[in-house]
């Protein structure tokens, strides 16, 4: 048999907000690198759908569901995947939300939702994912950043301050963790098509201004996220942590 280092096989992951966009895009490549695939989101129907899709590449899937603001749902979920298919060894933190807005007249009630989501939602999906990897002697954990990781944006500043976060609480899981052979990376990608992006693809002007600054001449699609996240997952990358890996085109190389 060949030696294949990105092969999932036997593998449990859970992919937070795996039932559209990004999240599906890469649960669907790890689900063809050989895992089990736990998709945990809100929406039940969407949910089934991604469940659906994944299993008709022939993977094992279950849905289950989760809101990543809340500790007991994040427990639950924790309970639900294990019973289904056993240790967690792949966490996904992929959940995440954007509003619009100036800063001065953000409600207070935005900001924390954006900050529970995008940032504590994801210390809380790795501190209760934790335990099990402990258990499993070990685990891959792949945060989903943002070039707002990096740049600043006028009408998003609370989207930009969680993902900013996010790569600042990746240094630290994977110093904290490294004796543990868990391995904590982010991906950031840049401009990708799905509904977060909606808004932004349906003006024409604002679509080709963003896909003329793309060095690779196009926006990219969820699927363009699955590799790196193979990677990140697998053992290729067992002396790889604590970085941020942009999938953007070469957007933040210009
Ligand atoms: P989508 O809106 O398509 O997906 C967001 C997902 O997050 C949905 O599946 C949604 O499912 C889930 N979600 C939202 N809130 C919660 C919650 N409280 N608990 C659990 N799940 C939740 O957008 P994208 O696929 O574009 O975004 C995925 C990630 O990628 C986000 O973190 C986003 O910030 C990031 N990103 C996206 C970029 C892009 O260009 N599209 C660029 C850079 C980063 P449900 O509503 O069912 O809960």
């Amino acid at each position: 048999m060949v030696n294949n280092d990105f092969d999932l096989s036997g593998k449990v992951a859970v992919v937070t907000g795996g039932n559209g966009g990004i999240g599906l895009g890469i649960a669907k490549g790890l689900a063809a690198a050989g895992a089990a695939i736990v998709v945990a989101a809100r929406n039940k129907e969407k949910t089934a759908r991604a469940v659906s899709d994944i299993e008709a590449l022939g993977a094992r899937a279950v849905g289950t569901t989760l809101d990543v603001q809340s500790e007991d749902s994040v427990r639950a979920m924790v309970t639900a995947a294990t019973q289904a298919f056993g240790p967690i060894d792949i966490l996904i933190n992929n959940a995440g939300i954007a509003i619009a807005g100036e800063p001065q007249s953000t409600p207070l009630e935005e900001w924390v939702r954006v900050i529970n989501t995008n940032l504590t939602g994801v210390f809380l999906c790795c501190k209760q994912v934790h335990p099990c990897m402990i258990a499993a002697g070990g685990g891959k954990i792949i945060n989903i950043g943002s070039m707002l990781s990096i740049f600043g944006h006028e009408l998003v500043s609370s989207y930009a301050a969680t993902k900013g976060g996010v790569v600042q609480l990746t240094k630290s899981l994977a110093l904290a963790w490294a004796q543990d052979n868990v391995q904590v990376n982010a991906i950031l990608p840049g401009w990708i098509s799905t509904d977060l992006t909606a808004a932004t693809e349906a003006n024409p002007e604002l679509y080709n201004a963003i896909k003329a600054r793309i060095p690779e001449g196009r926006w990219g699609i969820p699927a363009d996220c699955a590799g790196a996240a193979v990677f990140l997952a697998s053992r290729a990358s067992d002396y790889v942590t604590g970085i941020s890996l942009a999938v953007d085109g070469g957007f933040s190389s210009r």
